[in-house]
C-alpha cells in the first residue's frame, strides 16, 4: 500500500511540484497579503474616520471657547466702561441692550450692588427703586395729627372720623409723598368702612396723581394702589370693572418686573393671581371677558420665566460671589479679572462669568457685573455650526460632568453607537462631548471590503478543492496500483492451474500409460477446455490492453442474432459439460439482422454466460433468453446465483473490480470480464443491464440499438 503510494508520488511528482509552486504556494501567499490589505485598509479607514470626527469635535469645541470669550470681552469692555464707573445707568443700559439686540452679548448680564441688591442694565434702565424710602420733611411736624387719625382707626374703628382726619392732615401736607401716603390711608379706612366704591376712587387718584413714589414701607406705590383696587373691586363683587382691570394690572407687572425687586414682584404676582382664581369661582361666567383666562396664562408664563432669571442672579450672589470677593481681593490692581464659574442651577449648567467692579479702586471687590450664559443662549450658534460641520452618520451631545444631564445635542437615534468621548480644553465648560456615529454608514464600506474578502475566499476554497482533487486522484491511483498488484497475482494463479493440469495430462498421455481409449478421450476434452480457457483468459487481458490503449477496432456487420446466439449457449454447454449446467434458450422470432462485431459480441455474450456459470452455486439453471424490443434486441443471461449487491451494481464495470461476495465464491478472476462487456456494448452504442437481487439471481441484458426502420 505504501509502496504504492510512493510510486504514485514519484510517477506524478512533476505535475505535483509545478501544482505547488505554481498554484498552490502562490495562492496562499496572495491570500495571507490579500488579508493583510484589507486588515490595513479596514484600520486606515477607522483611522480617517476617527479623525474627521475628532476635527468636527475639536470644532465644535473651539465655538462654544469662541463664544465664550466673545462674552469675556464684553464683560471687561462693560467693565471698565465709562457708564459704570460714573452710575450712569442709562448708558449703560443703552450699551447693554444694543449689544443684547445684534446677538454680540449673548447671556443675561447682570450688576450686582455692594448690599447685595441687583438690576439687568440690559432689561432695565435703572436699578430697582432701593427699599427704603425718602421721607418727607414735613412727616415730623404731622406726626400729632397723624397719631390721632391713626388712633381712630386703629383703636376706635372709628373709620369715618379716621378718613375726616386724614382728609385734613392732607389738606396741610405740601410734600407729594406725603400726599400719596395719606390718601392711601384714608383709601385704607374707606376699605375698612366696606365703602369699596370709594376707596376705588382714592385709590386711582392716588395712582394717576403721585406717579413713581414708594410706600411708606419702601413698597413701589403704584403696584400696591393697583393691587388694593383689586381687592376692593373683587370685595364689591363688581366683575365687570374687576377682570380687566386685573389683566392690566398683571401686565403692567410683568412689563415693569425688572425695575422691582423680584421677591416684591412675586408677592404681587401671587397675591393678584389668587384674587383672579377667587373671583373666577365666584363670578357668572359671562362676565369674564373673552380670551381672559388665555392672555392671563401667556403672562403667568412669561413671569415664570422672568422669576427663574432672577432667582439665577440670586443663586449666583449666594453661591459664587463671596468665593470671588476673596479672590478678587487677592488680586486687587491687576486689572479687570473675568472668573469662569459654573452653576448647577435647577438642573441646569450656568455658565457664570463674573468681574468684580471697583470704581474707587479700593482693592476691594464690592460690586459685580457678570454675564450669564445658559445653554439655550448658545444654541441658535452651535445649531448652526453643527449644521455646516457634522461629517455624515456623526452625532453629538454635551453632557453635564456634575449632573449627567443632557445640555445640548439631538436624540441619538437607535442603532447608533457611541464612537468617543471628549472634554472641553481646561475643562471649561465642563460639560464632555459624546460622539455617536450610525453603524449603517459604516457598514457601506465593511461591505466593499467584504467584496475583497470573499474573493480570497472563494481563491482559497478553489485551492482547496483543487488540492482535494488531487489528493482523490492520487487516492484512486494508488487503489488502482493494488487492484493491479492483485490482478497480476490472480491472472498469474489462473494461467498456473489449467498449466499444471494441462502439463500433468500431457506427461501421462506422452508416457503411454493411459490404455482406455474413452480415458484417453476424456483427457483430450480436458486438454481442449483448459485450452479454450487459457486462449479466452489471454484475449481478455490483451483486449483489456488493446481498450486501455485506445486501440481496440470493432467491425460492425449485420450480424443474424439469433445464429450467434445458439453457437455461443452451444460452445458453452460444451465447455461446461462435466459442470453440469444446463442452459435454456429462448429466441423470439422473426429478429431482424442486427449491426454488430461477431466476434466481439460473442466474447461479451461468454463472459456473462461465464459470470453465471461461476456465480450460481448449486443451482445450475441458466435462462438465455433474446427479446425484441421495440427498437432494440436484448441478449439476457439470468442465473440462479448468489446475485449482487445493490451498491455494487455500478462497480462491476469498473476494471479489476470483484464483488465482495463473488471473490469467496469465485477465488479466481481478473475483475475484467464486465469492464469488457461494457466497453463492447458501447461500441455497439447498446447498453448493459443489470437487474439482480442478493441470494435470488442475476439477470444480465445485453442490448443492441436496432437500425431505425427494422
Ligand atoms: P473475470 O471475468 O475476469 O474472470 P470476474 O468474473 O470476477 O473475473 P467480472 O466478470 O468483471 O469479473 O465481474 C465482476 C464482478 O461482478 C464479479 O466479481 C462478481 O462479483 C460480479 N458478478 C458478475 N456477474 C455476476 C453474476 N451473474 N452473479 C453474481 N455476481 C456477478
Ligand atoms: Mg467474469
Amino acid at each position: 500500500m505504501l509502496s504504492n503510494l510512493r510510486l504514485v508520488l514519484l510517477q506524478n511528482k512533476k505535475f505535483l511540484a509545478t501544482f505547488f509552486l505554481v498554484v498552490f504556494l502562490p495562492s496562499l501567499i496572495l491570500a495571507y497579503f490579500g488579508i493583510r490589505a484589507i486588515h490595513n485598509e479596514r484600520y486606515k479607514l477607522q483611522q480617517l474616520n476617527f479623525e474627521q470626527q475628532r476635527g468636527f469635535v475639536r470644532t465644535m469645541e473651539a465655538e462654544v471657547q469662541s463664544l465664550v470669550e466673545r462674552e469675556t470681552a464684553s464683560l471687561r469692555e462693560f467693565s471698565t466702561s465709562r457708564a459704570v464707573v460714573d452710575r450712569d445707568y442709562r448708558s449703560l443700559h443703552k450699551l447693554i441692550a444694543a449689544r443684547t439686540q445684534d446677538k454680540s452679548v449673548l447671556g443675561q448680564v447682570v450688576l450686582w450692588d455692594a448690599n447685595g441688591l441687583f438690576w439687568f442694565p440690559g432689561l432695565a434702565g435703572q436699578p430697582p427703586a432701593a427699599s427704603a424710602p425718602s421721607v418727607p420733611a414735613e412727616w415730623k411736624r404731622l406726626q400729632p395729627d397723624l397719631a390721632r387719625a391713626e388712633n381712630s382707626e386703629f383703636q376706635l374703628k372709628n373709620f369715618p372720623e379716621a378718613v375726616s382726619l386724614y382728609g385734613k392732615i392732607f389738606q396741610r401736607s405740601k410734600d407729594n409723598t406725603g400726599k400719596a401716603w395719606i390718601k392711601s390711608r384714608i383709601a385704607r379706612c374707606q376699605v375698612k368702612q366696606e365703602d369699596y366704591e370709594q376707596a376705588v376712587v382714592t385709590y386711582r387718584s392716588v395712582i394717576e396723581e403721585f406717579p413713581g413714589l414708594l410706600t411708606e414701607s419702601g413698597r413701589p406705590l403704584e403696584i400696591v394702589s393697583r393691587t388694593e383696587v383689586l381687592d376692593a373691586l373683587r370685595a364689591d363683587k363688581n366683575f365687570r370693572a374687576f377682570f380687566p382691570e386685573s389683566l392690566q394690572t398683571i401686565e403692567h407687572l410683568e412689563k415693569d418686573f425688572w425695575s422691582i425687586n423680584g421677591d416684591q414682584a412675586e408677592l404681587y404676582e401671587t397675591l393678584i393671581f389668587q384674587m383672579i382664581d377667587e373671583a373666577l369661582s365666584q363670578s357668572p361666567p359671562n362676565q369674564v371677558p373673552e380670551n381672559f383666562e388665555s392672555s392671563i396664562k401667556k403672562i403667568r408664563e412669561s413671569l415664570h420665566s422672568k422669576r427663574a432669571v432672577w432667582r439665577l442672579a440670586e443663586a449666583v450672589r449666594e453661591d459664587l460671589l463671596p468665593d470671588i470677593r476673596n479672590k478678587a481681593e487677592n488680586l486687587a490692581n491687576e486689572g479687570p479679572v473675568i472668573h469662569r464659574n459654573v452653576l448647577d442651577f435647577e438642573e441646569k449648567d450656568v455658565l457664570a462669568l463674573l468681574a468684580s467692579v471697583d470704581r474707587q479702586k479700593t482693592g476691594r471687590a464690592d460690586e459685580f457685573l457678570g454675564s450669564l450664559l445658559q445653554i439655550g443662549d448658545l444654541k441658535e450658534s452651535l445649531d448652526t455650526h453643527l449644521k455646516e460641520n457634522s461629517p455624515p452618520g456623526v452625532s453629538i451631545l454635551f453632557r453635564s460632568v456634575s449632573s449627567e444631564k443632557i445640555l445640548y445635542g439631538a436624540e441619538i437615534p437607535s442603532g447608533w453607537t457611541p464612537a468617543f468621548t471628549d472634554f472641553f480644553p481646561e475643562n471649561f465648560p465642563p460639560w464632555r462631548v459624546e460622539v455617536f456615529q450610525d453603524e449603517g454608514v459604516g457598514r457601506v464600506t465593511s461591505f466593499y471590503r467584504n467584496v475583497f474578502f470573499w474573493t480570497i475566499l472563494a481563491l482559497l476554497t478553489i485551492v482547496f478543492f483543487g488540492s482535494g482533487l488531487i489528493i482523490r486522484t492520487i487516492i484512486k491511483e494508488v487503489n488502482l496500483l493494488n487492484l493491479k498488484s492483485e490482478f497480476i497475482a490472480s491472472v498469474s494463479h489462473e494461467f498456473k492451474t489449467p498449466l499444471t493440469a494441462m502439463g500433468a495430462i500431457l506427461e501421462r498421455l506422452l508416457s503411454n500409460e493411459v490404455k482406455d481409449p474413452k480415458k484417453v478421450q476424456e483427457y483430450y476434452r480436458t486438454l481442449s477446455h483448459d485450452s479454450e480457457r487459457l486462449k479466452r483468459l489471454v484475449k481478455n487481458v490483451l483486449d483489456f490492453t488493446k481498450i486501455e490503449d485506445g486501440k481496440r477496432e470493432y467491425k460492425l456487420m449485420a450480424t443474424d442474432i439469433a445464429r450467434l446466439v445458439r453457437q455461443a449457449v452451444d460452445s458453452f454447454e460444451k465447455e461446461n459439460e462435466l459442470a453440469g449446467f444446463r442452459v435454456e434458450t429462448k429466441i423470439d422470432e422473426n429478429l431482424p439482422p442486427v449491426l454488430a462485431d461477431e466476434e466481439a459480441l460473442r466474447q461479451a455474450l461468454h463472459n456473462i454466460l461465464d459470470n453465471a456459470a461461476k456465480f450460481s452455486g448449486r443451482e445450475k439453471n441458466i435462462d438465455v433468453a433474446v427479446i425484441r424490443h421495440q427498437d432494440s434486441v436484448e441478449i439476457a443471461v439470468e442465473d440462479k446465483g448468489i446475485g449482487i449487491p445493490e451498491n455494487e451494481q455500478k462497480k462491476v464495470f469498473e476494471k479489476f473490480y470483484r464483488g465482495k461476495q463473488a471473490s469467496s465464491v469465485s477465488p479466481t478472476g481478473t475483475g475484467l470480464g464486465l469492464t469488457l462487456v461494457k466497453h463492447i456494448m458501447d461500441a455497439h452504442s447498446g447498453n448493459v443491464v443489470i437487474r439482480s437481487q442478493p441470494g435470488k439471481g442475476t439477470c444480465v441484458g445485453l442490448i443492441l440499438p436496432l437500425e431505425k426502420g427494422r
